[in-house]
């Protein structure tokens, strides 16, 4: 699995494609940090939760990776967490969060699938088969090596520069200038209605 790094890029991510303007977010900040932003960041590590049990049970292998990674356990937290936080906050619409967490959730099954590791039990509990893609896009964080390795500082080194394209990209595709259709040069996309013309 990915580190981390990478996990809560992509909760950066789908916040910024769900909201885009999040300087006039309608959802409610807790001082200066949107909620939709945290909801986002958290369900994108939520499947990692196991993690916790196996570091206290001394057995991570045997608690990791498994049930938390299907996409139908997915489905089923985004619909707890969308029903309880859109009770507990009345400006925060179900649809909304439930789109954010379910997409969060999802992405980090999906960028599990495409790290080098032993797969994901991503049908589960319909089937107990781990998939696993046969191009590895990420070289993931081994905690089979203890928290002190060598090969964590590649995983650092490549997971911050692919987290900082993401980021980049993400920005650029949602920034005003580009949703407005301004070619960067002060210069617009003319979009004439049919009176116009
Ligand atoms: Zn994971």
């Amino acid at each position: 699995m990915p580190s981390p790094i990478l996990h809560t890029t992509m909760g950066y991510v789908v916040y910024k494609i769900v909201e885009p303007d999040s300087s006039k977010s309608k959802f409610g900040k807790l001082g200066r940090i949107p909620v939709l932003l945290i909801i986002s960041i958290v369900a994108s590590m939520l499947p990692d939760l196991d993690s916790v049990f196996g570091i206290l049970a001394g057995d991570f292998g045997r608690y990791h990776n498994n049930a938390t990674h299907s996409l139908f356990v997915g489905l089923l937290v985004a619909l707890l967490f969308a029903g309880g936080i859109s009770v507990l906050f009345k400006t925060l619409p179900f649809r909304t969060i439930f789109l954010v967490t379910l997409l969060s959730y999802q992405a980090h099954i999906v960028f599990d699938y495409f790290t080098v590791s032993r797969g994901v039990m991503a049908l589960w509990p319909f089937s107990h088969e781990r998939f696993v893609s046969p191009i590895s896009l990420f070289y993931g964080f081994h905690w089979s090596d203890g928290l002190f390795s060598i090969r964590h500082l590649w995983t650092f080194l490549t997971e911050s520069v692919q987290a900082l394209i993401l980021v980049l990209v993400v920005n650029h595709l949602t920034s005003r200038n580009f949703r407005r259709g301004d070619l960067g040069n002060g210069s617009r996309i003319v979009k004439r209605s049919s009176e116009e013309l």
